[in-house]
């Protein structure tokens, strides 16, 4: 074992039985994500560099500390994507898919960061997200908003809250910035060192810093809504309304800044209490300058969320929302020789006929290979025996309860399927 090679710390295996929870999540969130028109989109996991220092911004922690950059063969600058939002502008932008249009997609995929792993944070984690193209207004923002919580509601989860604030178009965000500066630089003493780089590069990142002293003087600072250009503000305005207006309830979090730069007016985050530190299990939100900062001809509007799968499949386990694993039909029990012919062609019929059916594989006993049946969380074992081969038949064991009986070989399938429909 010492000398065996581990995974990189951060980096988890996802063996299959964690994986039926992830398969039952990826297979609601594509039906909600197809019941709002969106399409799904695969784009490569490596990118330039440039891309996210360019969107994701030169500042931010994302950029500055955790992206895994390397060089390839060619000389080439390169990054595993720690986000997904920057390869999906860069391919519409690529594939000329923004020409008057609109566009729905989402992904999912493995993001790379380089953060400190614990539970919820992870260097290799998942998320599963939309991008949305080419509609200034307001309803696109709640449009993606509901997309999240149709997935909660189809789910059944409860214990999610959203949280929205506004950053405003790019000069009132450039206005609240100088105020922001202005107002920490009077109290530079309650900073703390990171809260102090910040005030250099990025200061609405002050805001969500999680030092005491911080928080306290954050309590004081000044708020958004006070810089807002007239639009935003009734941008804001409307989001609010018809968020009220679908029932879905908010609170205002003026501190919400998110962590990456792209982000204009509406930005929102789904968090929960029953994750510890890790609360967030989505965030999202508009970007309308990052079409035309990624060399776009025009304007293009855009909005889009994330959702970190491992935290949201840790909340369906906390709240029981994860289905059982489906149990397998069949496992075919054999003796050696002329059975195991007789085995595999019964087994090639039943899976024709779309049950799941595992042939042992080997010369045990019937005891041993009845273990392993068990041992597979299997419904039924079929015994192919001397005697079965003799009479044509195949014994049926339930493993439930251990009732057997026998059914013809030659009409198998048939005989087995009524069993089945009438015994459900
Ligand atoms: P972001 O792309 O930073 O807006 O993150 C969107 C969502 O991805 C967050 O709300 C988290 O649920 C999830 N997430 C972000 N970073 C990590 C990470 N290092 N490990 C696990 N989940 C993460």
């Amino acid at each position: 074992m010492s000398n065996s090679i581990q995974a990189i710390r951060g980096m988890n295996d996802q063996l299959p039985g964690d994986l039926i929870c992830w398969q039952q999540l990826e297979k609601i969130a594509a039906e909600v994500f197809r019941l709002f028109g969106y399409q799904e989109i695969r784009l490569p996991v490596v990118e330039k560099t440039e891309l996210f220092a360019r969107s994701i911004g030169q500042a931010t922690d994302i950029v500055e500390k955790e992206m895994y950059s390397f060089q390839d063969r060619n000389g080439d600058q390169l990054s595993l994507r720690p986000e997904g939002t920057a390869g999906v502008v860069r391919a519409m932008l690529q594939h000329g898919l923004l020409h008057n249009a609109i566009q729905r997609v989402w992904y999912t995929g493995p993001m790379f960061r380089h953060e400190r792993p614990q539970k919820g944070r992870y260097r290799q984690f998942h998320q599963i997200g939309v991008e949305a193209f080419g509609m200034t207004e307001a309803e696109l923002d709640v449009e993606i908003i509901s997309m999240t919580c149709q997935l909660w509601k189809q789910l059944g989860l409860t214990s999610t809250v959203l949280e929205i604030n506004t950053l405003g178009a790019s000069d009132s965000r450039l206005a609240y910035r100088s105020a922001l500066v202005e107002y920490y630089q009077a109290n530079r003493n309650s900073l703390d060192e990171d809260s102090l780089r910040r005030l250099e590069k990025n200061p609405l990142r002050i805001l969500d810093s999680k030092n005491e002293a911080v928080i306290e003087l954050n309590k004081n600072a000044p708020d958004i809504l006070e810089y807002l250009d007239d639009e935003s503000s009734q941008h804001f305005q409307h989001v609010k309304e018809l968020l009220d207006n679908l029932g879905i309830p908010y609170v205002r979090n003026p501190k919400l800044v998110r962590g990456l730069d792209y982000y204009s007016r509406t930005v929102f985050e789904w968090t929960t209490d029953k994750l510890g530190a890790q609360s967030a299990i989505c965030g999202g939100g508009r970007y309308d300058e990052l079409v035309e900062k990624l060399g776009g001809k025009k304007r293009v509007p855009a909005a889009g969320f994330a959702i970190g799968m491992e935290r949201l499949i840790e909340l369906m386990k906390i709240e029981q929302l994860c289905q059982p694993e489906k149990r397998q039909d069949f496992y075919i029990v054999q003796t050696p020789g002329a059975a195991r012919e007789t085995g595999l062609s019964l087994a090639m019929q039943i899976r024709d006929a779309g049950y799941s059916v595992t042939a042992n594989v080997g010369d045990t006993s019937f005891k041993s290979q009845l273990k392993k049946a068990d041992r597979c969380n299997v419904r039924m074992a079929l015994i192919i025996g001397e005697n079965e081969l003799e009479t044509s038949s195949i014994t049926v064991k339930q493993l439930d309860d251990g009732e057997q009986f026998s059914l013809s070989s030659e009409n198998f399938v048939a005989e087995v399927n009524k069993y089945l429909t009438t015994k459900e």
